[in-house]
């Protein structure tokens, strides 16, 4: 476990796989404290958890493997959960192309790899809250449906890319490896409310 600098409530990233440690360095310059979750225990010791992007298929299965998918579910009935990209996949309600297995934790519809090849690997700037924001797209989701509760926080050519749900928040791209650290800083926030 690598311990961050940050004071307040111990934030937890998945690393199982993808690109966990961008997720960590975020975190600490956003002023909250990372910890790498690999787990059941060390999940029962964060007061929430961010699910970075990397292969949600990968992911799964690894989930599975480690026992880690239902007591997650279980984290996510009770603390908040901030998926990037693959992790935004995870969280989703239903997931397209091709259908597969998720937590279910947002009211949310994402289509993998939705963007095509248009944007397979792609900095542009997005809205975030009528302002602009550079954001990383790399094979990114595209966000079909969100339930009624569901608030759009950024949006790219007229699609939601940030919503934020209760305690929950998912981007389809990676805020962990752009420079503006203002969506860390909202999940460190959420997580210190909420602890
Ligand atoms: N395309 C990947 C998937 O479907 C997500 C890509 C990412 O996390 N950068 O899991």
């Amino acid at each position: 476990m690598v311990e961050g600098a940050g004071v307040g409530p111990k934030i937890g990233v998945l690393a199982l796989q993808g690109d966990f440690d961008a997720h960590r360095r975020a975190i600490e310059r956003a002023g909250g404290e990372a910890v790498e979750v690999r787990t059941a225990a060390e999940l029962e010791a964060v007061a929430g958890l961010i699910l970075p992007g990397g292969e949600s298929t990968t992911m799964l299965k690894l989930l599975h493997e480690e026992k880690l998918f239902e007591p997650l579910k279980e984290f996510g009935a009770r603390k908040p959960i901030f998926g990037t990209c693959a992790g935004a996949i995870l969280l989703a309600k239903e997931v397209l192309n091709p259908r597969q297995e998720s937590l279910g934790l947002m009211d949310a519809t994402v289509e993998r790899n939705g963007y095509g090849r248009q944007i397979d690997s792609r900095i542009v700037d997005i809205d975030l809250e009528g302002e602009p924001s550079e954001a990383v797209f790399i094979r990114a989701p595209i966000i079909r449906q969100v339930g009624p509760e569901a608030k759009v926080l950024g949006k790219y050519m007229e699609d939601p890319v940030l919503i934020e749900e209760g305690r929950h928040l998912a981007a389809t791209f990676h805020p962990e490896l752009g420079r503006d650290v203002r969506i860390h800083r909202r999940f460190v926030e959420k997580v210190k409310r909420a602890a």
